[in-house]
């Protein structure tokens, strides 16, 4: 590690709620010599809300290869510097990439200082498998290759992780819906830990239902979560999902849920995410 290089700080900012910012975030952000952001006027509003005036660098997808030069000479200079995005985690869909990366290879110190990441944040209230996941991020923008990709994702089995812009989710769930099934179980976020936080959940069908019918659907950011693909030997969760409902009909969830996986073979703890139920075991 070069001697007396200043450290280059990763700091995870709110989604939405400012009281999400973190006690060492607001104390790093207070001392260091500069602060890299996306957005200066976006940034400027979260300093001043901790009463910090730090000086801003600009740093967004189309000057990040030039900025990184100077940031690099700055830290080798013995400056202290963060880098923030307009919001959740940098780097997640979000500049620093290249930064970080010259960072690491000049053997300059880079901390994190975790925090808010709306993929994580709908993740961990979905409902949805959280063991294994991918991160997909944007889907490209027209449809062509937005089915392309998704063709490729059918196969995956672990639970998938969208970020989706709200002008295209009506045809970003229309294309998902046909290319992974409609009744893949879905879960989409809106406007996390804002006022008007809103959960969507079912398959991917009921869910593209949900949102046009809710006048507000189009409104905000959205995280949307999808199951992976299911066990193709094992039963089909449609097939699982009819039993239950046969059975829901007569009896309580719990001993419908039970029945429906002895029925269908699935396993108990899908059968008990269907009735929306804690995990069996
Ligand atoms: N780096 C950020 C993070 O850690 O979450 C993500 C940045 S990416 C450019 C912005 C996308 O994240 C939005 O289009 C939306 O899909 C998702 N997102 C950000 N804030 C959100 C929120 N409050 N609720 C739901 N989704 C959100």
């Amino acid at each position: 590690m070069p001697q007396n290089s200043g450290c280059l700080y990763v700091i995870a900012t709110p989604i939405g709620n400012l009281g999400d910012i973190t006690e060492r975030a607001r104390d790093v952000l207070g001392k260091v010599d500069w602060v890299a952001v996306e957005d200066t006027r976006r940034t400027r509003q979260l300093l001043t809300h901790l009463g910090l005036r730090q000086r801003l660098i600009s740093l967004h997808e189309h000057n990040e290869t030039e900025r990184v030069h100077e940031l690099l000479g700055r830290l080798s200079g013995g400056e202290d510097g963060a880098l923030v995005s307009d919001a959740g985690t940098p780097l997640i869909s979000d500049p620093g990439f290249r930064l970080v990366t010259a960072a690491r290879d000049r053997d300059l110190p880079v901390v994190p200082l975790p925090g808010p990441c709306a993929a994580i944040a709908a993740l961990s209230v979905a409902g949805l498998p959280s063991d294994r996941f991918l991160f997909e991020g944007f889907l490209p923008a027209r449809s062509g290759p937005r089915r392309r990709r998704l063709a490729e994702l059918a196969v995956v089995r672990e639970t998938l992780i969208f970020y989706e812009a709200v002008h295209r989710i009506d045809r970003s769930l229309a294309d998902l819906a046909d290319v992974l099934g409609e009744q893949r179980r879905a879960f989409l976020a809106r406007e996390l830990t804002k006022q008007h936080e809103t959960f969507y959940r079912g398959s991917l069908e009921a869910v593209r239902a949900q949102v046009a019918a809710d006048p507000a659907g189009t409104k905000g950011e959205m995280t949307l979560i999808v199951s992976g693909c299911p066990d193709p030997d094992g039963p089909s969760t449609a097939e699982l999902e009819r039993v239950y409902a046969l059975l829901a009909a007569e009896l309580p969830p719990g001993k419908a849920a039970r029945l429906a996986a002895r029925i269908t073979g699935a396993k108990r703890a899908d059968a008990y995410r269907l009735a929306s139920l804690p995990d069996a075991d």
